[in-house]
């Protein structure tokens, strides 16, 4: 029997802010019978991650595009790998059956052809919704835990600071350092953000940075006595004001710079002497390094939201033609919370 693949490609590098134009749904047939020794995954893709870093992929040139497995350039015209949980409908690789729930690297699609060793796993549910495992139990959540406890290390009373604080990996930052007892600030883009951070998620305050005009002497005033940790999604000035406004002995955890992924000219440029003399720990990381601790992440939280101590927030949009927008929407801070794209009912 066969079917129809429809996905996502771009047609170009893309080097400035991303545009519907620099992405095509392409549609190509795919045979659900297989040769019984080609060891090979059909898995119809259900719910599929969007996520910034997508366009350092998809850059000519970008650093980040030597450093990892799951960073590697994205070629014009191929599909588009990504996390995601979908449902086997035809195996001939002898760890997976019809009908069985995975978890791993799938495609910007609707359908992921796995062939062996390709990053798969079957998914236990725990009873939790299935983007569930894309968003807040999957990457995201694994970043935020990471980030936090590994670099950061969190103590009862310090304060932190979160920069894009509604997004995926943000809300959750701020939501694991609450429950450790710290005070926490967030800043986001929008009022509507603003509000979210500090009536739903229980921020203890929150600002719009867009609004602000001078950084600097708006951190002072959310911490007058200091910050004792940054958690960096977004680089550039933010960055070099809260290292203005760190405390001695202060960490940074720096996740993302999505600030500076428009302009490859763009950079921050902290003070290095506040960094010596305050001792600032500065580290930067990636989750796919963390697969070790994800264990004790996934306990951890699938505890706090079955206890309702942490609120889940995600954004989805349906269907595989919305994959450009929902993109696009990351870079324009449109999405609240985790962004994904339901591709198809179970
Ligand atoms: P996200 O925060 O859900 O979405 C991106 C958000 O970034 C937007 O909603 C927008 O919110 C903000 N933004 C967009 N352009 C901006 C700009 N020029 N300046 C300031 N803020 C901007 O995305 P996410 O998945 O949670 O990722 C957050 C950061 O973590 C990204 O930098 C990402 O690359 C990084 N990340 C790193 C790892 C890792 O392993 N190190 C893993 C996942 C993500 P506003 O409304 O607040 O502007």
């Amino acid at each position: 029997m066969d079917a129809v693949n429809r996905y996502i490609t771009i047609n170009n590098h893309v080097n400035g802010a991303p545009q519907d134009s620099d992405f095509e749904l392409k549609a190509s047939p795919l045979a659900l019978s297989l040769d019984p020794a080609s060891n090979v995954v059909i898995v119809k893709n259900l719910y599929v991650s969007i996520d910034p870093y997508q366009l350092n992929r998809m850059k000519s040139f970008s650093a980040s595009q030597k450093t990892s497995d799951f960073a590697v350039a994205i070629v014009p015209g191929e599909a588009i790998d990504t996390y995601g949980v979908g449902k086997v409908v035809a195996s001939t690789n002898p760890e997976f059956d019809k009908g069985d729930i995975v978890v791993g690297l799938l495609n910007w699609g609707e359908f992921t052809v796995i062939k062996a060793g390709g990053m798969l796993n079957k998914l236990n549910t725990m009873g939790f919704p299935l983007s569930y495992h894309v968003g807040i139990l999957g990457f995201s959540g694994l970043t935020a835990y990471a980030g936090l406890f590994d670099i950061c290390k969190p103590n009862k009373g310090e304060k932190v600071f979160v920069s894009a604080a509604l997004g995926s990996v943000g809300n959750l930052v701020g939501q694991f350092a609450k429950l450790s007892g710290c005070y926490v600030v967030g800043c986001a883009g929008s009022k509507e953000k603003v509000a979210l951070l500090k009536e739903k998620l229980g921020f203890d305050d929150a600002f719009n940075y867009r609004e602000e005009t001078d950084l600097n002497s708006t951190l002072k005033s959310y911490f007058p006595n200091g910050i004792d940790i940054y958690f960096d999604n977004v680089g550039g000035e933010m960055q070099e004001v809260a290292v203005s406004n760190m405390n001695i002995n202060g960490r940074i955890a720096v996740c993302g710079v999505i600030s500076e992924y428009l302009d490859s000219e763009k950079r921050a440029a902290p003070s290095m002497i506040e960094v010596i003399y305050k001792r600032i720990k500065i580290q930067g990381f990636l989750a796919g390094d963390y697969l070790n601790i994800f264990g004790d992440f996934l306990s951890t939280t699938c505890d706090h939201l079955r206890t309702g101590k942490i609120q889940p927030l995600e954004d989805i949009s349906d269907g595989v033609e919305s994959i450009p927008s929902a993109f696009i929407s990351l870079y324009r801070g449109q999405n609240i919370g985790k962004k994904i794209v339901k591709i198809a009912e179970e």
